[in-house]
């Protein structure tokens, strides 16, 4: 099922870990292969960083290799692609849960990174006024010290535990009060904040598209439409453009 991409003023997309997998990311892989979820869950925990941050940086830290190593797939561009191909009154917000950084990669502008950005390492002090920076070093052997202030630095992610980022909510909050087509993308449409983004989305009275591998079970009827299969197929055939 195709549709007209210049029908709508409003646009919102919603990205998860589906997205990457095919350009060789799963959602956290430390240099001892995949993590256990119970591991990441207390690995990623705010608690760690503030108890033991070099465990923070062992799980995280692991992620900067594969990631720098990852090219944007067929699914990111079709995005870039879509926002390039916008016109005068289309808005995009594309906002995503990952944090490899691949939509920018691929030349999306107007993005909203939910959970921060791992490639980025920024100080654990908030009055310190160091900027967030850009660091491909992992850290997993020794944990990094502010330049500034001493304090432990940390990657720009939300960790568990951490609440969203206030001024990415605020903008999300903004575009889907008037929203007028709502897809989620490689993400569980049954957790948040795939959840609660598509029932403010159906609320404004958007076209609500599910685009993943697996149906939604149960399903969430806050969805009107799903579109099944890999990210980086269904979505350029579904916008017009199969590769
Ligand atoms: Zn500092």
């Amino acid at each position: 099922m195709s549709f007209d991409r210049h029908q709508y003023q409003r646009i919102v997309v919603l990205t998860g870990a589906g997205i990457s997998v095919a350009s060789g990311l799963h959602t956290y892989r430390g240099p001892d292969g995949v993590w256990a979820a119970h591991d990441v869950e207390r690995l990623g925990h705010a608690r760690a960083l503030a108890e033991s941050p070099q465990d923070t940086w062992r799980l995280f830290g692991g992620m900067r290799g594969p990631i720098a190593q990852a090219r944007p797939n067929a699914a990111h561009r079709a995005l870039a692609r879509w926002e390039a191909e916008l016109r005068p009154g289309q808005q995009l917000l594309l906002v995503t849960q990952n944090v490899d950084g691949l939509h920018q990669a691929a030349g999306s502008r107007h993005v909203c990174e939910l959970h921060g950005n791992v490639m980025l390492t920024r100080c654990s002090n908030p009055d310190c006024d160091l900027p967030p920076f850009e660091d491909l070093a992992p850290h997993t052997e020794a944990v990094p010290r502010c330049p500034r202030c001493g304090s432990v630095l940390r990657p720009d992610i939300v960790l568990f535990g951490e609440p969203l980022p206030l001024q990415a909510l605020w903008q999300v909050d903004r575009a889907l009060r008037d929203c007028d087509l709502f897809l989620a993308i490689g993400t569980s449409g049954l957790v948040d904040p795939a959840a609660s983004l598509v029932r403010y989305a159906a609320q404004a009275g958007a076209r609500t598209v599910f685009m993943n591998l697996e149906p939604l079970v149960p399903p969430n009827p806050a969805f009107q439409e799903t579109v099944l299969g890999r990210a980086e197929t269904v979505l350029p055939a579904w916008l017009g453009w199969p590769e």
